[in-house]
């Protein structure tokens, strides 16, 4: 097949290169052409685990292809799909179409008959109505308009991709699912399950996937709190409801909150869909709420570990990206947390090892270390916000060494109390027993 894949960000660029590993001829098309000059030039424009490899192996073998010309991907194309972004609209937390029907009205100009258009954006109820009308508007007629909602995780996005849990195709017509049908005929040999349904079904599907997901993490903060109150841990209670196949153990991990790009503005567009219907979804409101506090919450956990106020303390923070695995930093709960130690006057002294970069752009008057040990350093108190797989068998005593205040925050329960202890760290975790757990 001949694909062209507008928009080369997270969703774009994964899809497209694994789309031409499965055999097809991939264009990848971004407006952004120093990303797309950088591609040309082998530099990935995003740090995801495997995709540097895949895309030179794909490009070197002419099936996968970079440009800024929209025409010419789309000429050829036989499916076209749209992967640019749907930010949250300021004020309203509406889904934000501005690229997507942007990028429907330029294709609209180069499209052949029988073509399928495909929405991989996570876009509302009805976006593929809206699609097929300016179309229409535009004069374009004979092309199918699908719906196929992408699941990849940041962090595992190649494996995701090519080991999907379900396939989600939305589509009214024979020709979009024959097309896609073909698309990912590799995985289908692989059985990986195709869900196909209704376009807006299809639409709705995804909000309702990562809306639930919201809600488990939520869920679990707040039975966090509880532990802390009555003294019973967090992580035993997890597994307690997770080795219930009904429940599941995934997404029960305690923390300071949900970030990303995702789950943030697609929890708030469930919500403007709702509204826009006249049904409330109280769960998925009340979530957002429990989130947005709980992550502005987190500088009073480090404020209390350190006596009740932060001012004038020096702070390491370990982990800056929103969840291991990436440099993503969209809605990391680092943000808000960095934000309020430094107006509550104390310094911060960071380590992420990749996000740095993008981080420079978000934070002003930090520190950037180069390992997690120079972060420590002469610090009041360590906080361990994003647990990628490097600090979870950090040296303690070393950490503890290098601390002035022999504070241990570990917001992500990477540590036993009982470990932090022995290494002479006063340790405090989100939703442990105040003892530590009973030995065994
Ligand atoms: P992104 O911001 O990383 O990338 C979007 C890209 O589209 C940018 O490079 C931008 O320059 C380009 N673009 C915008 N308008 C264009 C146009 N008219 N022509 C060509 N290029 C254009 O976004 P992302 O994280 O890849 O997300 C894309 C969509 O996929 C969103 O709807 C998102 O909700 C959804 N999604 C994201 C993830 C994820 O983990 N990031 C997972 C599943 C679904």
């Amino acid at each position: 097949m001949r694909i062209a894949m507008i928009g080369t960000g997270y969703v774009g660029l994964v899809s497209g290169a694994c789309f031409a590993d499965f055999g097809h001829r991939v264009c990848c098309v971004d407006k952004d052409a120093s990303k797309i000059d950088g591609l040309n030039a082998g530099v990935m424009p995003i740090w995801e685990p495997g995709l540097e490899a895949i895309v030179k192996a794909n490009a070197e073998r002419g099936r996968l292809t970079f440009t800024t010309d929209l025409a010419s991907a789309v000429e050829s194309a036989e499916a076209v799909f749209i992967a640019v972004g749907t930010p949250a609209r300021r004020g309203d937390g509406h889904a934000d179409l501005t690229f997507v029907f942007e990028a429907v009205r330029e294709l609209a100009k180069f499209i052949k008959r029988g073509t399928a258009v495909v929405t991989k954006s996570t876009v509302p109820v009805g976006t593929g109505d809206r699609i097929e009308q300016i179309l229409k508007e535009e004069g374009v007629t004979e092309v199918s308009v699908a719906s196929n909602p992408e699941f990849l995780r940041e962090g595992a996005a190649i494996a995701d991709f090519k080991h999907p849990d379900r396939i989600v195709v939305g589509a009214e017509d024979d020709r979009a699912q024959e097309v896609l049908r073909e698309i990912y005929r590799p995985l289908f040999l692989n059985r990986a399950p195709i869900l196909i349904t209704g376009r807006r079904t299809a639409e709705l599907t995804k909000y309702a996937a990562n809306a639930f997901l919201a809600v488990k993490i939520s869920f679990i903060n707040e039975i966090a709190d509880l532990c802390e109150a009555v003294d019973a841990d967090v992580q035993d209670v997890a597994r307690g409801i997770g080795l219930d196949n009904r429940i599941g153990p995934k997404f029960l991990h305690a923390g300071p909150g949900y970030g990303g790009s995702c789950f943030p503005k697609d929890t708030l567009a469930l919500l403007q869909t709702a509204d826009a219907a006249g049904v409330d979804q109280r769960i998925v409101r009340t979530t957002v709420q429990v989130n947005d506090d709980r992550k502005a919450q987190m500088v009073e956990r480090v404020s209390k570990a350190l006596g009740g106020s932060v001012s004038g303390k020096r702070i390491g923070v370990l982990g800056l990206a929103f969840k291991p695995n990436t440099d993503d930093m969209r809605e990391a709960p680092s943000i808000p947390l960095i934000e309020a130690l430094v107006e509550r006057g104390a310094a911060v002294s960071s380590f992420d090892p990749v996000a740095r970069e993008q981080a420079e752009k978000i934070f002003s008057g930090i520190e950037f270390a180069n390992d997690a040990y120079a972060a420590a350093e002469g610090a009041d108190a360590l906080v361990i916000v994003t647990e990628w797989d490097e600090f979870r068998a950090l040296d303690l005593e070393r950490i503890a060494e290098s601390l002035r205040g022999k504070v241990l925050v570990d917001l992500r329960n990477v540590y036993d109390r009982s470990e932090a202890e022995e290494a002479g760290l006063t340790y405090y975790g989100v939703g442990r027993c105040r003892t530590g757990p009973p030995a065994s």
